[in-house]
């Protein structure tokens, strides 16, 4: 495994993250809402840098099989909160294509949110096939399959404490 984002690198851009959140939100009581799975340990390390009040949801959606991209976006499981007139935070573990997070845009937009923005850890923007806003980025990443910190390669690597690339692929 080639070590690509390391631990404390990781720490420190959430903290940052988490920072630029609460100058942003003062006042506010926005929700973070996570897209499961990948995007679990990133969420679960940045709402703790956040001091605003905030709440929490999840949504899950399916579209990738192993590595490559089926490109039809399917939400498996939907939010349990009503996000009518709320401040929406959605929080992503990598933007490829832009084709997921612009289906959980345009589907999560119908129910009339006062804001929506996006949070991505990671993003591939020389992937990138729909145009979508970010407005918070950790790190930009090249065009590889990467792994960890939430993120898997066939359901495994989730549990490593750094962004990688494995070895030959
Ligand atoms: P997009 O729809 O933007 O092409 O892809 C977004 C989703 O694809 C992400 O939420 C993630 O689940 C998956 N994905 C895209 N690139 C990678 C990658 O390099 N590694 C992993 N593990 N998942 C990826």
């Amino acid at each position: 495994m080639n070590v690509l984002i390391k631990k404390e690198a990781l720490s420190q851009k959430v903290s940052e993250i988490g920072k630029q959140i609460n100058d942003d939100y003062k006042n506010k009581n926005p929700i973070l809402v996570g897209v499961l799975k990948g995007a679990f340990v990133f969420l679960a390390d940045l709402l703790r840098e956040i001091e605003v009040p905030i709440e929490i949801d999840f949504l899950s959606i399916s579209s990738y099989n192993g590595k490559k991209s089926s490109g039809v976006v399917r939400l498996t499981n939907d939010l349990s909160l009503n996000i009518e007139n709320r401040d929406v935070i959605l929080i992503e573990d990598i933007v490829d294509t832009g084709r997921t997070i612009s289906y959980i845009i345009n589907n999560l937009k119908t129910r009339k949110p006062r804001s929506l923005v996006v949070c991505t850890l990671l993003n591939k923007k020389d992937d990138r096939i729909v145009e979508v806003p970010l407005t918070y980025i950790g790190f930009d990443v090249p065009s590889v399959f990467v792994v960890g910190y939430g993120l898997d390669y066939l359901n495994k690597y989730r549990n490593l404490k750094y962004i990688g690339v494995i070895n030959g692929k």
